[in-house]
């Protein structure tokens, strides 16, 4: 399977589509997901175009994982969540839902379980006032 650009993030990245959005530079862009399965939960892409994990460029990968890594941060500190969940599906059996590379980052609560994965939207100030928390933590 080839990278599709008319894919939901795609649209995201080429400005065609809103977002609740935290972070952005040449490489990557960083926004909350609309259906988060814990509050805080965002997603970190990188620009360059790959349907996943499978076919991504090992370069492009090597630039993505610091910044998962200051989401992740970023986002323990903004949610006071006890731990952090980073996934990433790969391909419908996979469990993917939108073909453009993405990593989850979610905010974790002792005891407490996951919403289902792309199920229930989030009312928009929520999302906005989420995303302004991971803004400041950080320092974006
Ligand atoms: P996947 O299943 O591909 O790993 O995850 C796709 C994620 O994108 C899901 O968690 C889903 O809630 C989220 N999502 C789907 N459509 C949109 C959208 O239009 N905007 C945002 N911000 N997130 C979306």
């Amino acid at each position: 399977m080839s990278y599709d650009p008319n894919n939901i993030f795609g649209k995201i990245l080429r400005g065609e589509i809103p977002c609740h959005k935290v972070y952005e530079d040449a490489d990557a862009i960083v926004f909350m997901d609309v259906m988060p399965q814990s509050p805080g939960h965002a997603l970190v892409l990188p620009k360059a175009p790959s349907r996943n994990l499978l076919d991504a460029d090992p370069a492009v990968l090597a630039k993505i994982i610091p910044l998962v890594q200051k989401v992740a941060v970023a986002a323990k500190t903004a949610f006071a969540a006890d731990g952090i969940s980073i996934a990433q599906f790969n391909e419908p059996a996979g469990g993917q839902t939108v073909f453009h590379l993405h990593f989850h980052v979610i905010p974790r609560y002792e005891g407490q379980p996951l919403k289902t994965h792309a199920r229930n939207m989030e009312e928009g100030p929520v999302l906005a006032a989420n995303a302004e928390k991971l803004k400041a933590a950080l320092g974006a």
